[in-house]
């Protein structure tokens, strides 16, 4: 069972809990990605999120948890469109109170 989240959530354990490892580094690293880009997830390394250390903790739980719901519909093997897979990947962060900074 996936243990949920909660507000102080401690993002590194609950990625640990779905088997994925978080990489926080100020350089985003998944190819072509936005100028100001806060985090990423590719199919190269399915099991490895990236994050920038951003201090707000809001902030920094929206982009985790984000990515951590890309990861795990690419896991799942979903097929929706990458404007759809955004929706989604907010809706997951947002399922655990995270929100769109
Ligand atoms: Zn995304």
């Amino acid at each position: 069972m996936l243990s949920e989240p909660t507000p102080d959530i401690d993002l590194d354990r609950f990625a640990n809990s779905v088997a994925i490892d978080i990489v926080w580094t100020e350089n985003i690293p998944c190819g072509i990605v936005l100028e100001d880009a806060t985090g990423c997830f590719t199919p190269a390394t399915p099991n490895v999120i990236y994050a920038k250390p951003i201090e707000n903790d809001n902030a920094r739980r929206f982009v985790v948890l984000h990515e951590i719901g890309h990861a795990l519909a690419y896991r799942a093997g979903t097929s929706a469109t990458a404007e759809q897979s955004e929706i989604d990947a907010d809706r997951f962060a947002e399922s655990f109170g995270a929100t769109r900074y």
